[in-house]
């Protein structure tokens, strides 16, 4: 079949649909499609028998009740940047997208300025300057922040490079609004921070994958801005090393350490080489790198304090070289190195794209150990991983030949999963488990966390139609 076969579904459902989203709020040609089921990367492409683009919680409602009595599956979609295969439909032309694009509504900001009330098709980075205007900080942030949506990132539960400091997107949310899978809304779009009446039910919709609501709006919460930064680059050894910096600047810096991300020499190289404008920080190369930021409120003084956990960590011998951005371009000249990982190793081979996560500590041990089975077993592939390592996250990127990818994709990853599993770790810190890592996660989950997961997506989702396929698929959801 080619993707531009005819629909596989009720035409009346379509009808409907038109009736409710008027011209403006329904896809049907299959070349406006494409873009929505296609992923960020271009790597997967999957197919729609149509996209809906409602512009109202209303409307949301109305088109989710329509398809729980015609059965329809529904895959919402915020702003298609997830890594996982979560926001594209599968093959077989029969799901339909929902996409949240068209509700970019701001509906309240806090005149005293601790929320925000956003509807689910904010840009991230249309958040974070509506809270820089009245000089706050939403602090988010992520490599992908000018095109995924605030619905995205509640739905994936996102990291990003703020974790350290501020937590995951769960822990910037104090209330929801959610429309759910027989089409009815559940208003819990508080503003509270503390609200300890029973179960807190949005948890549970947060990082859910579209598989038991769709969110269509939020209220986050917003943070002082900081008034003083300081952005570091030093080289180092590997990743031991990494740590016991890590560990120097936790004693002496912790509370305003914002971002604490872990580059390969081969990764800044490639930067330098293939990202327009881009310069290597320190004038030689080194093993690995480190991007290290400091902020807070008050208004200056860190620099001194900086210059004293550093004077430190040069007696300690932890550190080749280092130095700190003296401008704003500097600044970006850094965070493009690290942001700009996957763009410029992409055409070096397929990437295969993973993100794990293991007690801390354990990192230098997990480095070690796929180095060596790749040298093993794998030499034709090169390893990048990268990340946030100061939240034992680290995102194991492995550049393979396009030809052998069929074949060496599913190794590295088992054993990459196997390897984190036994260090004790997490098969994904930040990207959730969309279609590419289900089977992955059925196989190494205990029986009572597969029945437990199943029993709720039952109890939200008895007819099984959003995102069916993502996280569980149909035979878990019946077992
Ligand atoms: P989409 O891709 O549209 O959807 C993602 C999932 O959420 C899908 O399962 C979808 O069905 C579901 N969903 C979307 N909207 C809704 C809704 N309104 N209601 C219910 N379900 C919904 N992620 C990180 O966590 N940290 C990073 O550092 C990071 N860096 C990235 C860098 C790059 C260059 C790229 C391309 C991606 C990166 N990501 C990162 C992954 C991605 O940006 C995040 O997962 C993001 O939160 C997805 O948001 P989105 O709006 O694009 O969601
Ligand atoms: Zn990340």
């Amino acid at each position: 079949m080619s993707a531009f076969d005819p629909p596989l579904l009720p035409s009346s459902f379509l009808e409907r649909c038109a009736a409710i989203l008027g011209p403006a709020g329904i896809v049907r040609e299959p070349q406006s499609i494409e873009p929505y089921v296609t992923d960020f990367w271009r790597q997967y492409r999957g197919r729609a028998a149509a996209v809906l683009r409602p512009a109202s919680t209303a409307e949301v409602a109305a088109v989710v009740a329509e398809a729980a009595r015609a059965r329809v599956p529904l895959v919402p979609q915020s702003g298609n940047t997830g890594l996982v295969r979560g926001g594209i439909p599968d093959a077989s032309g029969r799901q339909v997208v929902l996409s949240l694009e068209r509700m970019t509504r701001i509906r309240e900001v806090d005149p005293r300025g601790e929320h925000i009330v956003v509807e689910a098709g904010c840009v991230l980075e249309t958040v974070q300057q509506k809270a820089a205007e009245i000089g706050r900080l939403f602090p988010l942030a992520l490599g992908a922040q000018g095109s995924c949506r605030i619905g995205g990132n509640l739905a994936t539960n996102a990291g990003g490079v703020a974790v350290l400091r501020y937590g995951m997107m769960r822990d910037l949310v104090l209330g929801l609004e959610v429309v759910l899978a027989d089409g009815r809304v559940w208003d819990g779009l508080k503003a509270l921070r503390k609200d300890n009446t029973g179960y807190d039910l949005k948890q549970l919709f947060i990082g859910s994958e579209g598989t038991l609501g769709v969110i269509t709006a939020a209220a986050l919460e917003l943070f002082p801005a900081p008034k003083d930064r300081q952005t570091l680059w030093l080289g180092v050894e590997g990743p031991r090393i990494a740590l016991d910096v890590f560990e120097l600047f936790r004693e002496k810096a912790g509370e305003v350490i914002s971002s604490f991300e872990l580059l390969t020499g081969f990764g800044v190289e490639a930067a330098c080489a293939h990202l327009p404008g881009v310069r290597r920080p320190l004038p030689e190369p080194h093993p690995w790198h480190l991007l290290i930021e400091l902020s807070w409120s008050f208004e200056d003084g860190l620099s001194e304090k900086l210059e004293a956990v550093m004077e430190r960590a040069l007696e300690m011998g932890l550190v080749r070289d280092g130095t700190r951005a003296e401008s704003e371009a500097q600044r970006a000249n850094m965070w493009r190195i690290r942001e700009g990982q996957s763009e410029a190793t992409r055409h070096m081979g397929f990437i295969v794209r993973s993100d794990v996560t293991v007690p801390i500590g354990r990192i230098p041990e997990l480095v070690e150990r796929m180095a060596a089975w790749v040298a093993g077993n794998a030499p034709a592939v090169t390893l990048v991983p990268f990340g946030h390592v100061g939240d034992g996250n680290l995102h194991f990127n492995f550049i393979a030949p396009p030809e052998r990818v069929g074949e060496l994709a599913p190794l590295l990853l088992e054993r990459l999963y196997d390897e984190v599993t036994a260090l004790g770790g997490s098969i994904s810190a930040e990207h959730g488990i969309g279609r590419m890592k289900r089977e992955a996660l059925w196989r190494r989950r205990p029986a009572l966390d597969r029945e437990l997961m199943a029993r709720i997506k039952a109890a939200f989702d008895p007819h099984g139609i959003l995102n069916p396929g993502v996280i569980l698929d149909g035979a878990e959801e019946r077992s």
